[in-house]
């Protein structure tokens, strides 16, 4: 009875133990005395399972000699591992009655006798749901197996210690749990806060405070808002509000810190989750600015060149490529290479050669328009990316211009420096290539560019389709035509609408092309207005019209008048007044019989100017018509302001005046004011006799169209009657 109650008293003494949460070790004593006090001579041991390894280790064993406390370290537990392996193998209770005949005890055997071991009875220790724990072991002196009641106390002792030890563990892994969440939110080195749902501050840690400068006290109780920029409230509430249905949320906002500086934040919302409901927000804020601003510098970087300052081949074939897709294709790329740079550098040195450089970026620069694109590719190498002004006849004036700009000497480092470049070009809409594909096809140009000698420019022309291939090679051609003779002036009479006679002549252009014969004007007049060489062009038509007049006149008793056609590029042009005088003193001809067509479009733009210019023509006695007239915007009491002599109203309304009632009103009608306004009256293309009649009965006072003559060259004009249509 004693003996029951002894232990009973032991038992309660253990629970309170192990409620109080005394350590292992401590219980592990008082269970071992436990067992210790009913069987004397018993030495009792617990081995400490390793799930990771799968071994046992004798933690605790009273009497034991240290060599064999070391030999039970690290066992690995099996079937036939002596009493201890085998017993938290199988999970079940194992009764060494004898060690010295037991098979199992083979590799223990003689260092247990050598303890006077001789029998062992191990029983697992483990949780409830049979996870296992250790074993707990009774060794005895001599043979033997254990009664009932000693059963009952070992298996009950084990009880007791799995108690203990899921209490222990259970209580670790709690306390490892929140320590951890707690480290984690204090040592974070990023700002950690939780927000409750309506967006304020419930805690923070400290990173909060070095990220922001805000202390914990300051930030509790406010809305997040009010760290933020304002254009990004909009993004951080949309994530917020996402976060708070229970979706993380990633984005970046500008943020403001205790100084008031603008930095830039990475903020992940995750929403708290209790009990399957959202009770707050946990926001982790990271100051991204540095990063951001070497990240935009490593990228400046890796599409800039340093020297000039200009975006670099890599910027320039991404910019392209954008470009290609958003201008569908509509796109001019030129790749400029300097002639004769590497001497200057290799001879004047490096710096100078850098300042030439640096010198030839902003000549470039300053000559494209803002949406031109720039880059320097690599050594002396430029390139130019259009797409306002990629069309062949926007683009070549500039390629010209771009070549004479870069033969304008630079002066370096008190250096006079000469320099020329050889462009390629290469033009998108033509291929609708790739990127690189059109750097390449430009490269291939300016390598022709080079072989042709330099200081000239090359267009790709590839499988350029032939209206393009065309346009290009007509324009290069045009530049030699007025230099090789290649112009002819062909000369239309005008007749005296009563009696017939011719009265005057206009001089039409034409070139003979080596090879592809006769081409009319309307086929490279806008080629030439839009490149310019118009100019030189009507200057040899006013010159060579001048001349051959003189020599018309020559033969004849009245003296004929020749009208020249000028073009707006050219009237509009300062010094157009001088070229005029230039050409009538050359010949000598009298400035009377000397007329000038321009369209009425021109007199529109610019009038004070233009006026004023008419005027000083009229004084030199040049007489001026209006080209074309009805089809322009003028009204015919706008005429009255300007000093000309002459409407030719344009063939479109003589097409169809004997059908077309509306255009026989106009016609009748122009003609009427016109005489009113003292002007006289021209009709274009007369085809026909019904057409000529229908005009000399509206008045008209002069008449022109292949009904009399077509345009003929000079021999052929002498030859003509004086009167027309021939009979
Ligand atoms: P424009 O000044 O209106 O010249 C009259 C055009 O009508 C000429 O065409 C002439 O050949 C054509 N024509 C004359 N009578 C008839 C007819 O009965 N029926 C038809 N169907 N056509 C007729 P062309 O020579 O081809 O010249 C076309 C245009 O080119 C001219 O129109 C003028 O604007 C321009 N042009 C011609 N020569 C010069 C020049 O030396 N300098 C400039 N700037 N422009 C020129
Ligand atoms: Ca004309
Ligand atoms: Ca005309």
């Amino acid at each position: 009875m004693n003996h029951i109650l002894a232990e009973l008293a032991d038992q309660q003494k253990i629970q309170d133990m192990i409620a109080s949460h005394e350590p292992f070790m401590a219980i592990l004593a008082e269970v071992t005395k436990m067992v210790a006090r009913e069987m004397p001579d018993a030495t009792v041991t617990f081995m400490l399972y390793d799930p990771t390894d799968d071994t046992i280790s004798l933690v605790a064993g009273e009497g034991l000699s240290e060599a064999y406390r070391r030999g039970m370290q690290r066992v690995k537990i099996g079937p036939s591992v002596a009493s201890c392996g085998r017993a938290a193998y199988a999970q079940q209770v194992v009764i060494t009655r004898d060690i010295s005949d037991d098979p199992n005890w083979v590799n223990y055997r003689e260092s247990a006798l050598q303890e006077n071991l001789r029998a062992c009875w191990s029983i697992p220790v483990k949780m409830t749901n049979d996870i296992l724990l250790g074993t707990f072991s009774t060794y005895h002196p001599v043979p033997c197996t254990p009664t009932d009641d000693q059963l009952v106390l070992i298996m009950r002792a084990a009880g007791l210690l799995a108690f203990a030890l899921a209490r222990t563990q259970d209580q670790r892994a709690l306390r490892i749990q929140s320590q951890r969440y707690q480290s984690l939110f204090n040592y974070h080195p990023d700002a950690v806060f939780e927000l409750d749902l309506s967006g304020r501050f419930v805690a923070a840690n400290r990173g909060s405070e070095s990220i922001a400068g805000f202390s914990e006290e300051h930030i509790l109780g406010l809305h997040f808002n009010e760290f933020l920029k304002a254009e990004d409230h909009d993004t951080a509430h949309q994530a917020f509000d996402q976060a708070r249905k229970g979706i993380p949320q990633y984005y970046e906002v500008g943020a403001y810190n205790i100084r008031g500086d603008e930095y830039l934040i990475e903020v992940t919302n995750l929403p708290i989750i209790v009990d399957n409901e959202v009770v707050g927000v946990y926001g982790i804020a990271k100051d991204i600015t540095s990063q951001r601003e070497s990240e935009l510098k490593l990228h400046f970087q890796r599409t800039h060149d340093l020297l000039t300052g200009l975006p670099n081949r890599v910027g320039f074939e991404s910019r392209l490529s954008e470009d290609l897709s958003l201008a569908k294709g509509h796109v001019a790329v030129f790749l400029i290479n300097l002639d004769g740079f590497a001497s200057i550098n290799d001879g004047l040195g490096h710096a100078v050669g850098d300042h030439l450089l640096q010198a030839v970026a902003n000549r470039l620069a300053d000559e494209l328009e803002p949406g031109d694109f720039l880059a320097r590719f690599a050594g002396d190498e430029f390139g130019v990316l259009l797409t306002e002004r990629s069309r062949v006849e926007q683009a070549l004036p500039l390629v010209e211009s771009l070549l004479s700009l870069l033969a304008k000497p630079f002066v370096i480092d008190e250096h006079v420096l000469h320099v020329s470049a050889s462009i390629g070009v290469a033009l998108g809409q033509a291929f609708s290539k790739n990127a690189s594909e059109l750097i390449q096809h430009a490269h291939l140009a300016v390598r022709e560019a080079k072989a042709q000698g330099r200081n000239t420019w090359e267009w790709y022309i590839g499988d350029v389709d032939s209206t393009v291939r065309e346009h290009i090679e007509l324009r290069r051609e045009l530049l030699e035509a007025v230099e090789h003779d290649q112009l002819v002036l062909y000369y239309q009479p005008l007749v005296d609408a009563v009696s017939g006679e011719i009265t005057s002549l206009e001089a039409l252009v034409r070139w003979r092309h080596p090879e592809r014969g006769m081409i009319p004007p309307g086929d490279f007049i806008p080629l030439a207005e839009s490149t310019g060489q118009i100019i030189d062009l009507d200057r040899w038509v006013l010159w060579r019209a001048c001349q051959d007049l003189e020599s018309i006149n020559a033969g004849r008793k009245e003296p004929l008048t020749v009208a020249v056609n000028i073009s707006p590029v050219h009237f509009r042009r300062n010094g157009f007044f001088d070229e005029v005088k230039q050409a009538l003193d050359e010949s000598g001809l009298n400035p009377e019989k000397l007329e000038l067509e321009v369209t009425e479009g021109l007199m529109m733009a610019g009038s004070e100017k233009a006026i004023e210019l008419l005027q000083n023509i009229r004084n030199l006695g040049v007489r001026v018509a209006i080209d074309d007239f009805g089809t322009g915007f003028s009204s015919l009491s706008y005429l009255r302001q300007l000093p000309i002599s002459k409407i030719k109203i344009d063939r479109s309304f003589v097409l169809d005046i004997d059908s077309g009632r509306e255009n026989a009103a106009i016609v009748e009608g122009i003609i009427t004011m016109a005489h009113h306004l003292g002007l006289e009256v021209v009709a274009e293309g007369i085809e026909t006799e019904r057409q000529r009649n229908d005009l000399v009965n509206r008045r008209c006072d002069i008449l022109q169209g292949f009904y009399f003559s077509r345009p003929v060259p000079l021999a052929e004009l002498l030859k003509l009657p004086q009167q027309l249509p021939e009979a």
